[in-house]
């Protein structure tokens, strides 16, 4: 295949990239934008196989295939609650891939590098491998948290940021030792050594963050990912992987800056696991008042005599899978001529966007849907608010408790309208294991059960 045919495929792929980021940006777009992400990447591979793929193409064939099912499966069977752990998981093999491939560069004797073309082919792999180790380990500690295999409260080393510290600076001399070791054998051994750090790193790095920051994490990581395969592309000297690896790091530097801003974090504390933070931990005061409990008769004559109903979805909303009965109850309440609207939480369930997908799943129109700045204000004119599996995101201990680990976040202030009811299956925390007073305010409703059944309950009689 001629280069000037690769260079022509390699644009119309970035651009179908761009195209795609921009598609994903509404929720009108998003199939489209897919769509020309998949296109795109179809593109992308079958040009470099058919360019530069010269010896053992049986064996890409083969693994290709293998990797193919093992997607194809693990794509039909996750649950759309498990795909935050999913989306984790994956950034972790960027990060790998990453390691590996930079591993290969520098041991691959076949290609000769002199002078400041070999300093800078050094320079690459060296920080290529860096950001792949402490991704990949910082992901397998993410994809830990998120599903629950480790538990959501940040590990707080004694002198933790000395460590980190000590880390950098460690990397960063022996980056400078191995760029000027002219033995093959004693440079491996510094590159090795660097990796082993790195890989440290990325498991402190996430485990010192605390439940409630684990979305910035997230999106860090998706960003680091993105760097990783573009100092993969830098290694491989592949143009199009160092476009789409700049792509994704720098939208994913965005979307953690929107994180940060929409928990008000500042970035460079998450990032070093909580710098200049107190970092908080306590579980907040113990809650006292009576938990007034109702049933869904009750319920059904709240929203009789409402003119105003907020509803606000929470993680408990994906875990019972209640987005369609939601969306039962908000047609119900339209007809009745009830004024309904859903109030979101940027970092609500456990992927950014998660609620704004299963709305959209159970065709809940766009138009009522409003992001948490759009609609705090309005909370002292709702009637009724149901908070369906929202715990911390509506939690106002984090306007009052400074020593809680969601302290200072922008919460939904649900408990300014006239009753709010609460669906959950009991008195459990949410993800960040902090207590919730609203649940025991004067004009706080609890309908305790599964949040489907009570909705599906409550559909009914209505
Ligand atoms: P929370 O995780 O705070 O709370 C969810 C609540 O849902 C629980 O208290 C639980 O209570 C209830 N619940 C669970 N299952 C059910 C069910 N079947 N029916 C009814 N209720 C149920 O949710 P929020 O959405 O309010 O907050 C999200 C948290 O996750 C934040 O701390 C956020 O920082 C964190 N996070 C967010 C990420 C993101 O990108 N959005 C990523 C990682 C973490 P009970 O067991 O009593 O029913």
């Amino acid at each position: 295949m001629s280069s000037s045919l690769v260079t022509v495929a390699y644009l119309a792929s970035a651009v179908l990239f761009i195209l795609a980021l921009g598609g994903l940006s509404t929720n009108d777009t998003a199939r489209r934008g897919n769509l020309f992400g998949i296109i795109g990447m179809i593109i992308a591979v079958a040009v470099t196989i058919a360019a530069f793929v010269t010896r053992h193409f049986e064996w890409l064939v083969a693994l290709m295939i293998v990797g193919g099912v093992i997607g194809f499966i693990l794509a039909r069977r996750v649950q759309m609650t498990q795909m935050p752990e999913l989306v984790a998981i994956l950034h972790s093999l960027v990060g790998l891939a990453a390691v590996l491939i930079g591993f290969a560069t520098f041991l691959d004797a076949s290609v000769e590098y002199v002078g400041v073309e070999e300093t800078i082919h050094e320079i690459e792999i060296y920080i290529g491998v860096a950001i792949g180790a402490l991704t990949f380990t910082g992901s397998v500690v993410a994809y830990g948290k998120l599903s629950g295999i480790i538990g959501g409260q940040p590990m707080m080393l004694p002198a933790r940021h000395w460590l980190n510290l000590a880390i950098f600076i460690a990397v960063i001399v022996i980056g400078v030792q191995f760029v000027g070791e002219s033995d093959h054998q004693q440079a491996t051994v510094l590159l090795l050594a660097m990796t082993a750090l790195a890989l440290v790193f990325g498991v402190h790095m996430v485990a010192a963050i605390g439940g409630a920051d684990m979305p910035v994490v997230i999106s860090m990581l998706n960003s680091y990912s993105g760097w990783a395969a573009a100092a993969t592309g830098f290694m491989l000297s592949n143009d199009l992987l160092i476009v789409t690896g700049a792509l994704v790091g720098s939208s994913g530097a965005i979307l953690s800056y929107i994180m940060c801003r929409a928990m008000n974090r500042h970035f460079i504390s998450v990032i070093a696991g909580g710098f200049g933070t107190s970092g908080g931990s306590s579980a907040g005061p113990s809650i006292e008042g009576k938990v007034q409990a109702i049933d869904t008769p009750i319920m059904v004559d709240l929203l009789n005599n409402a003119k105003d109903v907020m509803i606000v979805p929470g993680y408990g909303m994906a875990t019972a899978q209640a987005q369609h009965a939601v969306a039962d109850i908000t047609r119900a309440l339209i007809k009745k001529g009830v004024k309904v609207r859903f109030g979101i939480h940027p970092v609500a369930g456990r992927m950014p966007g998660h609620m704004n997908v299963l709305l959209a799943e159970a065709k809940v129109p766009y138009d009522i849907v409003f992001e948490m700045d759009e609609i705090n204000g309005d909370f002292p004119e709702v009637d009724v608010s149901i908070v369906v599996g929202a715990n911390d995101t509506v939690n106002p201990l984090a306007q009052e408790d400074t020593d809680s680990p969601i302290a200072g976040m922008p919460v939904l202030e649900v408990w300014k309208g006239q009753t709010t009811v609460v669906l959950k299956r009991g008195m459990a925390a949410g993800y960040a294991g902090v207590d919730n007073p609203l649940f025991v305010k004067e004009n706080t409703r609890m309908l305790f059960g599964d949040a489907r059944d009570s909705l599906e309950a409550l559909s009914q009689a209505l």
